[in-house]
Order: structure tokens, then C-alpha cells, then sequence
């Protein structure tokens, strides 16, 4: 009996001490609305739910890695028109992610990998400014950008869409309302064309977007689909972290294999 050996918050303290961990994995979610048929935790429960996976494969192959609890509040300043969603601002992350990596640091874990749920949280500019302040070795993931849901869905969508209700369909149904209770997920776009060619970038008002908060329509979404997305992302970040595992911080780099000789 007893918790799974990868997840810290199932993990005993006479288990910890045998365990050398090598990468720790910090899902990284958001508390907000999600259409009108996928509850506020998506983003939280999706992230560590292929943690969990892909830690679960890893440790099976021998990498040691260990998933941290979930940091369930993302940079949601732009979704506070829209009850009740709360919201950490980015500085207010970065200082909880430099927290997390000197404790991590204090027990000799030399990597951390952050796996991000949340499309308004961004982690690269964090890591930029913490990684030379850190013996830690810093990566991040976005779970949904690892595999390319071009062959699993007929219109991924952004937010709340095909992709995220089929694979909440697969994690935790009973949480999901009937898709006919779903809005169609019709997103407003900028009125500015220079902000919708890519031009400049600027972070959308939610309330100004979608009036079911949802950005795709749901209405393809199946468990089945969900599963196989699911199952091919986990897999493989899994890899990714059996390398990262086994990875010698002191020498990361090597001729580039791809390039032309
Ligand atoms: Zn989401």
C-alpha cells in the first residue's frame, strides 16, 4: 500500500529519504471560467494530470522525478471581468517559482521542469531572470503545445474548445456539463488588423472576446479523442524527462546534428 512514489503529495518521509529525486515537475494551472460546460479547475487538473502520466512513465523507465503540488492561480488579470476568476500577477508567480526552486535547491534537485496549463501564464522571462540566480536547472512546457493536435481534432480551439473539453472528458466526466449546455465558443477578434496579422501583440479583454468565455466550439469534443491526445502528450514529455533525468548539467551542448556540414 501507500501513495505513488512520483507525487509528493503522496509521498512519505521514509520514502523521500531512500529517494534521490532528479527532476521535479511543478504543474501550473489557472482558476478560471472555461465556457459554460468545463469547470474553473481545467487548466489545474489537465496540468497535473499529465504530470502525473508522464512522471508515472518516467519512473517506470528509472528516472527519479517527483510532481510538486499544483500552483492552482494563474496570470489572469485580463479574465477579472469574468466572476469569479482570480488572478496572480506575474511577478507574484516568478517569486513563488524563485521559492520553489531554492527549496528544491536546499535538498540537491538539480532540475525543475515547470508544466504549464494556463495560455495567459508564460514562464520564459521568469526563468530568463531566475536561472542565473539559481543552481537549478529551469525548463517549462506548455502540456498542450507538446504533441500537434492536428491529427486528433477537427478544430483544436483555444480555450475551453475541442482539444480541452475532450480531455477533460477523458480525466474527470462527471465534472463536465452536457455539451448542449455549451456556448459555441465564437471569439471576437481586434479591430486593429495589425493586431490580428501579428504585427503587434496585446493581450485580449476576456469579457470583450467571448461571451461564454470560450474561445472553439466544443461541440466535437469525445472522451476518445481526449484519451488519445492525452496519452500521446504524456508519453511524450515522458521522454523528454527520462533525458532531462539523465541529462549531465555541465555539458548541454553539442554540435547541432541537423545542421548542414
Ligand atoms: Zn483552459
Amino acid at each position: 500500500m501507500g501513495g505513488r512514489p512520483y507525487v509528493l503529495s503522496e509521498v512519505t518521509l521514509s520514502a523521500s529519504r531512500t529517494t534521490q529525486y532528479e527532476v521535479a515537475i511543478l504543474p501550473w494551472g489557472a482558476t478560471e471560467p472555461h465556457n459554460l460546460h468545463l469547470p474553473f479547475g481545467t487548466d489545474s487538473l489537465q496540468a497535473e494530470a499529465v504530470a502525473n502520466e508522464a512522471a508515472r512513465l518516467s519512473w517506470e523507465a528509472g528516472a527519479r522525478v517527483i510532481v510538486l503540488p499544483t500552483i492552482p492561480i494563474g496570470a489572469n488579470a485580463q479574465q477579472l471581468g469574468t466572476p469569479v476568476t482570480l488572478n496572480l500577477d506575474p511577478s507574484t508567480q516568478a517569486q513563488i517559482l524563485a521559492d520553489v526552486a531554492a527549496s528544491l535547491e536546499s535538498h540537491a534537485i538539480r532540475k525543475l521542469l515547470v508544466l504549464n496549463g494556463h495560455g495567459g501564464n508564460d514562464f520564459r522571462q521568469m526563468i530568463r531572470e531566475l536561472q542565473p540566480r539559481t543552481s537549478i536547472f529551469l525548463c517549462a512546457s506548455n502540456w498542450y503545445t507538446v504533441a500537434d493536435p492536428g491529427g486528433f481534432f477537427d478544430v483544436p480551439g483555444d480555450h475551453a474548445g475541442e482539444l480541452e473539453t475532450s480531455v477533460v472528458l477523458h480525466l474527470a466526466p462527471d465534472l463536465v456539463r452536457p455539451l448542449s449546455e455549451a456556448g459555441p465558443g465564437r471569439a471576437r477578434v481586434f479591430s486593429i488588423g495589425g493586431l490580428r496579422d501579428g504585427t503587434a501583440w496585446a493581450p485580449r479583454d476576456w469579457k470583450s472576446v467571448a461571451a461564454d468565455t470560450g474561445v472553439g466550439n466544443p461541440a466535437a469534443a469525445t472522451a476518445e479523442k481526449g484519451r488519445r491526445y492525452f496519452l500521446t502528450v504524456a508519453t511524450k514529455l515522458s521522454e523528454f524527462i527520462c533525458e532531462l533525468a539523465a541529462a549531465d548539467l555541465e555539458d548541454l551542448y553539442i554540435e547541432d546534428p541537423g545542421a548542414a556540414s
